[in-house]
């Protein structure tokens, strides 16, 4: 197995709902336009800051970033918060799994 795949089944394997802000909460306030029902990814866990019912689907979403963002959440998210053409391309495919 390619050491790639090994981290990313390490990463899904660890993962936890968290009922916090994401680390960089602060950041992503000043920026978007949040709302008490968003989730975040930030890896190796899912943030659910109000507690609200996660849809399986939600969860398939969630767990696609975690995958995008390998043990690099940082990088990943300072890229997403820039750069729209790659946020396109990340959201496309969490959306299409
Ligand atoms: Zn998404």
């Amino acid at each position: 197995m390619q050491t790639q795949h090994r981290l990313i089944i390490l990463l899904i394997d660890m993962m936890e709902i968290k009922i916090e802000n994401p680390p960089n909460y602060d950041i992503l306030k000043q920026i978007f336009k949040l709302t008490d029902i968003n989730v975040y990814a930030y890896s190796p866990d899912i943030y659910n800051p109000n507690n609200c019912y996660l849809d399986p689907v939600v969860i398939l979403h969630e767990k696609v970033h975690i995958q995008q963002q390998g043990d690099n959440p940082v990088d990943w998210w300072n890229r997403y918060i820039v750069d729209s053409a790659f946020r396109f391309t990340q959201e496309l495919a969490a959306y299409s799994k």
